[in-house]
């Protein structure tokens, strides 16, 4: 059997999964070039049901302009259709924080996360809670700070752990604001214990900080919290 979840690409310069249960798939996130997106698709769109997209920056939109003109339905917040003029486009699917969408046989269910931009002024972010019959759940977090939902029954977890807070101490203020939009090591692992993790069979981190980012001890900290086997999101990687 293929693997439920592919990864693309994941981080600030670019983020990309794809969900497939065979017969559906979902794009989730476009922030890679169309092209690279198509390659992940095995360059055929039949299946895709549409793509879901968190936020507005580019890492995680930059194709939206390809993916407007060739999938079927793009779910995304408020305020990604109208920074780029889509709220007239019949694909469009306004995505608001928990109202269920019914997408192919995917279920979504938005919920808000906390972002700013680099003025620190608030983002619109959303996360998404997929359910798929033949696949089970999938929670999708990214570029948040905080998460203020606790989450139970899920089969698989991406989300993001973007650094550790010990590491940008050296820093300077200036610097450390970019990271203080992202979720730390340490936020991650007191929000996981919060969780019911009894029926979580995959936890992938995404979104690492190229530069203070440290793929093993993330994935050693949160596998030894968590019993749960950990993957860090890199090209290529397939989870499920
Ligand atoms: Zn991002
Ligand atoms: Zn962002």
């Amino acid at each position: 059997m293929k693997s439920l979840i592919k990864v693309l690409a994941s981080g600030s310069s670019g983020n990309c999964y794809i969900i497939q249960t065979g017969e559906e798939k979902i794009v989730l996130e476009c922030g890679i070039d169309y092209k690279s997106i198509l390659k992940g698709l095995n360059y055929s769109i039949k299946g895709v049901v549409g793509c879901l997209i968190s936020h507005k920056h580019l890492d995680h939109c930059k194709s939206h302009k390809k993916i407007f003109e060739n999938l079927p339905k793009v779910i995304a917040p408020l305020e990604v259709l109208e920074k780029f003029d889509y709220m007239s486009s019949s694909k469009k699917v306004i995505a608001e924080n928990k109202e269920s969408i019914h997408i192919g046989n995917f279920i979504v269910m938005p919920f808000n996360c906390q972002h700013t931009n680099s003025d620190g002024s608030e983002c619109e972010n959303l996360g998404y809670f997929i359910h798929h019959k033949m696949i089970g759940r999938i929670l999708f977090v990214t570029d948040t700070y905080y998460l203020k939902y606790k989450f139970k029954n899920v089969d698989h977890i991406l989300i993001e752990c973007n650094y550790s807070e010990d590491t940008i101490q050296a820093l300077e203020p200036h610097e450390q604001r970019v990271f203080k939009s992202h979720m730390s090591l340490e936020i991650l692992k007191e929000t996981l214990k919060t969780w019911d993790l009894f029926s979580t069979r995959t936890i992938t981190l995404i979104h690492l900080s190229r530069n203070n980012g440290e793929p093993k001890r993330f994935k050693k900290e949160i596998e030894q919290l968590t019993g749960i086997p950990t993957y860090i999101a890199i090209e290529g990687l397939e989870v499920g």
